[in-house]
């Protein structure tokens, strides 16, 4: 695929489907009948860019969106996006009062932080959503069951006063992407038993109560509840890779073009360290990514990339900005299109392909994309 002459052509690019986030976010929705979605967009949309992603989920169907902090959901609203979101990781000092003001829904897993949000709120001048975070059993975030009567009912006396409405009751799965795993029937255990103690206390009904991830979502009927987070699933990456792609299609094709091409002869070391050495003579493809740009130093001769309509593994050291491919006999030349992954349909190697390669999840591969990559926005492939 060549690029459009309406923009310049950059050394490299990361793709972004629009109609695929589209298309996963009613396909997720259809896991969770009769359940909210709310999408996370954290981490500059998974890599994937923040606000074209968070327009094209709510295009979608989803009817909320989630940040971890809430720096990011305050740049969703300069963006003039207006539907509720979530920030659920939050240190004192944070501009709570900013985000009161608009209208950004806070998690707290403490009674300080309940103050400090209830605080906020007042010199806002308008009450606070708050989702209260039960820690079920993952020993992150949240506030363990034994201290959750004492959290509920502090957050019930700062209602009382009119500084915070409590809007959800939520937590997070550790292993939902493990299926079978023992802890989920125990996560789900403690959740509905912290959820029956805030119902006695007197938190309203209509509280959202949320628990599922992207994992859960697809495997897990009984953790939909009143609403469902979806990160990874919604960018087109599989929630549980053991268990196929469940449709979804892949938002990102990471391309580059060629910076040179040049003719080698047999025994060339390429690359730092020469850990690669030409067996005859070849040609060599400058690709102008690395590792600052999220080609990770550890995919030094672990992955491949697509070029002239062939798989071509990483020749020696990935660099900062730079890699060397060997291309054979190929006639390519300086500027001709590399795809490192995408949605496979063309033969180019995809995301969960690096992912295995790499020993890590796609989470970290589309995340780990350098701010020098331009993140260019596409409605359809
Ligand atoms: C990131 C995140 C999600 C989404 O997780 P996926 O596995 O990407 O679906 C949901 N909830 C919370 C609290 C998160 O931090």
């Amino acid at each position: 695929m060549s690029s459009s002459s309406d923009r310049p052509e950059t050394p490299a690019e990361a793709r972004v489907d629009l109609a695929a986030i589209r298309h996963n976010v009613r396909l997720l929705a259809g896991h969770a009948p009769g359940a909210e979605m709310m999408v996370a967009v954290k981490a500059d949309g998974y890599g994937h860019g923040l606000v074209p992603v968070a327009r094209a989920a709510l295009e979608g169907g989803a009817t909320r969106l989630g940040t971890a902090f809430v720096r990011e959901a305050l740049a969703l609203r300069e963006a003039g996006i207006d539907a509720p979101v979530l920030s659920w990781i939050i240190t004192p000092g944070e501009p709570l009062e900013e985000a009161a003001r608009q209208g950004v829904e806070l998690s707290a897993g403490t009674p300080e932080l309940v103050d400090e949000i209830a605080a906020a709120a007042r010199r806002a001048g308008r009450p606070a959503g708050l989702h209260l975070e039960i820690d079920t059993g993952m020993s992150r975030g949240g506030c363990p069951i034994e201290d959750w009567p004492r959290l509920v009912d502090h957050a019930l006396a700062a209602r009382a006063t009119g500084a915070v409405e409590i809007t959800g009751l939520w937590s997070h799965f550790a292993c939902a992407d493990i299926p079978g795993h023992p802890s989920v029937q125990v996560q789900l255990a403690v959740f509905d038993e912290a959820l029956s103690v805030a119902d006695k206390a007197g938190v309203p009904s209509d509280a959202v109560r949320h628990l599922a991830n992207s994992a859960a979502t697809v495997t897990l009927p009984q953790a939909r509840y009143d609403m469902v987070r979806c990160g990874i699933a919604v960018y087109g990456l599989s929630p549980v890779p053991e268990l196929g792609g469940f449709g979804l299609r892949p938002a990102m094709t990471l391309a580059a073009r060629l910076a040179q091409v040049k003719r080698v002869p047999a025994g060339s070391g390429v690359s730092y360290g020469h850990l690669y050495v030409t067996e005859r003579e070849t040609r060599l493809g400058l690709v102008p990514l690395g590792y600052a740009d999220g080609v990770l130093r550890h995919a030094t001769g672990r992955v491949e990339v697509l070029a002239g309509g062939r798989r071509r593994p990483i020749a020696g050291r990935v660099c900062m900005d730079q890699f060397v491919i060997d291309l054979g006999d190929d006639r390519a030349e300086a500027g001709d299109e590399v795809i490192l992954f995408g949605p496979g349909d063309d033969g180019e190697p995809t995301c969960q392909e690096w992912a295995d390669s790499l020993g890590t999840l796609t989470h970290e591969i589309v995340t780990r994309i350098g701010s020098r990559v331009p993140r260019v926005h596409t409605d359809g492939r």
